[in-house]
Parts: C-alpha cells; sequence; structure tokens
C-alpha cells in the first residue's frame, strides 16, 4: 500500500512540475524511493567474470547484462574454505551465514537457517524457483530445504512437500518417485495438498497452464536436465510463465530465485561452447527479466555467481567468435564475483563485500 502511494505521488509529480506527457518510472530511476515489492534472485552457477566476458564476445560484444549500472562485487569464501562450494555459497546467500563445504540451509554447526524463501512465504508473498539442474541440486536446495549434505537428495526433495512453495521447474523426477530410501511418493503428496504437478512425460512448453488457484510444480527430467546445447529449451519460457503465475499467487508480492546452473558444468568440463552456451541463454533470461521488471517499477532484479568454475581464461584471439581460452582447474575458484542490481534498492549492491551481504541487504530492503 505504502508502495502505491509513493508511486501515485511520483507520477503526479512528474506532471504537475513538466506537463509533459506522464511516463511510468523505470525500476532503476526510482531505485531509491520504494521499497521492493517483488524480489527476483538470478544466480548464474559458476559464472565468473570470464565467463561473462565470454559470452559477451561470443555474442556481437553485447549483453542484456550491460544495462545495469549498479555493480558490486562479493567475495565468495565458505567458512572453512577459502574456494567454496555452490552450498556453501547459496546458503550464504539465503540465510547470510558463512558455512562450511556441502551444507544446505545450515549454519556451520549444522544448526538450520531461516532462508529469504522462508522469511518470503511467511509473510505471505509467494515463492517460487526455476533451475537448469534437478531443483534438489545445491543452489535451489538451499533456499528451500535444510541438510548437513549436499548429496542427501531424497531428503531434501522432502522439503518441498511442506515448504509451500508456489511455483517450481528443474529436474530430478527420481528423488520424488520410486526412491532409494523410502516408498514415498511425493509428487503424489504434493498433489493431495493441492499441487498441480506436470512432468516431462507429459509437457508441452507451448501449453504450459499452471492453475492460479494451485502451487505448480514441473519436473522436467529424470535426473539432471540437458545442456542447451543438447536441445534444453524450457529455462527462459517457464521463468517467464513463473512470473505470471507468482503475480496470481499474492497481491504481496514475491520472492523468485532463478538459476543458469549448468554454466558450472561447463567450467567442470573445461569446455567454452558449453560454457558460453549456458552463458548466453541466462542472459536472454535476464533481458526478459528486466523488461518485466520495466513493466512492474517495484520489483528488484539481482544478478550474480556463487563462484567461478575452471580458473578460465581469455587470451589473444583471432577474432571474437573464435575465443582462445585456457583453464586452470576442473574445479572452482576463490574469485571476488560481480553483483548486477535493478530497481528499487539497487545502489544498495554498489561495493564489495561478503557474498552473506547478499542476504542482509534483502533482508534489510524489505524490512524483515
Ligand atoms: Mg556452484
Ligand atoms: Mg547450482
Ligand atoms: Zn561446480
Amino acid at each position: 500500500m505504502l508502495f502505491s502511494v509513493a508511486l501515485v505521488a511520483a507520477l503526479l509529480c512528474v506532471q504537475c512540475h513538466s506537463g509533459k506527457e506522464v511516463t511510468m518510472p523505470t525500476a532503476a530511476a526510482s531505485a531509491t524511493a520504494i521499497k521492493p515489492r517483488n524480489i527476483i534472485l538470478m544466480i548464474g552457477d559458476g559464472m565468473g567474470l570470464t565467463q561473462i566476458t565470454a559470452g559477451m564476445y561470443s555474442n556481437n560484444n553485447r549483453l542484456e547484462l550491460e544495462r545495469f549500472n549498479s555493480i558490486g562485487l562479493h567475495k565468495p569464501h565458505a567458512y572453512n574454505k577459502l574456494v567454496t562450494d555452490s552450498g556453501a555459497s547459496a546458503t550464504g546467500f539465503s540465510c547470510g551465514k558463512k558455512t562450511y563445504n556441502y551444507a544446505i540451509g545450515v549454519d556451520h554447526d549444522t544448526i538450520p537457517c531461516k532462508t529469504l524463501m522462508e522469511e518470503a512465504k511467511e509473510r505471505g508473498l509467494a515463492t517460487g524457483m526455476v533451475v537448469s539442474s534437478t531443483i534438489v541440486h545445491a543452489t535451489p536446495a538451499s533456499f528451500i530445504a535444510h541438510n548437513k549434505y549436499r548429496r542427501n537428495y531424497e531428503e531434501i526433495a522432502e522439503a518441498f512437500v511442506t515448504s509451500g512453495i508456489d511455483y517450481f521447474v528443474g529436474g530430478g523426477l527420481k528423488y520424488f518417485q520410486n526412491r532409494i530410501k523410502d516408498d514415498r511418493d511425493l509428487l503424489q503428496e504434493m498433489r493431495d495438498r493441492g499441487y498441480l504437478i506436470e512432468d516431462y512425460f507429459h509437457q508441452d512448453l507451448n501449453h504450459l497452464r499452471p492453475d492460479p488457484d494451485k502451487p505448480y510444480g514441473f519436473l522436467t527430467a529424470h535426473e539432471d536436465p540437458l545442456p542447451v546445447e543438447s536441445g534444453r529449451d524450457y529455462l527462459l519460457p517457464t521463468t517467464m510463465t513463473g512470473l505470471t503465475h507468482l503475480m496470481n499467487r499474492s497481491e504481496l508480492g514475491f520472492f523468485y530465485m532463478v538459476e543458469g546452473s549448468q554454466i558450472d558444468w561447463g567450467g567442470h568440463a573445461n569446455n567454452s561452447s558449453y560454457i558460453i552456451s549456458e552463458m548466453l541463454e541466462f542472459d536472454r533470461i535476464i533481458g526478459n527479466i528486466l523488461d518485466f521488471a520495466d513493466r512492474h517499477p517495484g520489483t528488484l532484479v539481482v544478478v550474480t555467481a556463487d563462484h567461478e568454475t575452471g580458473g578460465y581464461a581469455i587470451l589473444e584471439s583471432s577474432s571474437m567468435n573464435k575465443l582462445n581460452t585456457a583453464f586452470t582447474t576442473i574445479g572452482h575458484t576463490a574469485d571476488l564475483i560481480p553483483v548486477f542490481a535493478y530497481g528499487p534498492g539497487a545502489d544498495s549492491f554498489q561495493g564489495i563485500y561478503e557474498n552473506t551481504a547478499i542476504y542482509d541487504k534483502i533482508m534489510t530492503l524489505m524490512g524483515w
């Protein structure tokens, strides 16, 4: 309510002082004026500066990321290691705690910590996640589950049943049905709780029609979804469908986490074309999300990565489209990681800070 009053006041002001045509303030222009209503946190797993640079040069030297003007850097180190894994870093974002590698939504003493998604749900906001890994993989898991070890995938899947999440899309059907540890059918349990659940056997991306009256889940693969290069195409359309669904699910706003999960896998594979194709898919989604933010002032968009993967470097090359690259590891590195912010409160993401500060900044902006 405060938000609409402030917005109306801003519009009236434009009208009375300039006499010019009234235009909606862009999300960026209204950055400091209003508390965010919607939070979209976009994580490019393993998306360091070189991954971004390689995507940019390979795309005629342009990225949607160039539309951001509030840019900062975070320090991704874990509690017990300089080089983080995805679990520790995502828990830094979701809970504001430095924790040990392989932790999922727990602090360094394995005590569960309340996540941004849980904070949002508790206050009546809609919540959602869309990823290109399994939905129980470390990054999404850290927002919804609490587990001392990231590979306890079947236990992590159980958290979805009781989470109240309004929209989720990703692979990993096998952790929900025909499980190894027990006979539970988590998808049936979710349907019994009112969910509309679809899977890759029945799904036609052009006919994704979540019912606004029901929470929705789409399991896109039995295990890991395919790479973009092998034909995966659901990430953009399901991300956009989710925006509409989340707006329908609550009048109070939403918290939405979108992950380009496989930029990291291209890094582990030391495969430049894998990195670049995943990076450019993620960047296209970023462009669409920024367009949404322009149409819906009050939407804060934060784009970052959990860590860099591959110790990736670009060397002198014959052309921008034929990059000569090198890798120093098949693992992660400890590099500082860029943070791009757009919309109300974006300014507060400028500077250099710990990865846990992303949680702190969102909590402060939301008044939570
Ligand atoms: Mg990662
Ligand atoms: Mg991930
Ligand atoms: Zn990784």
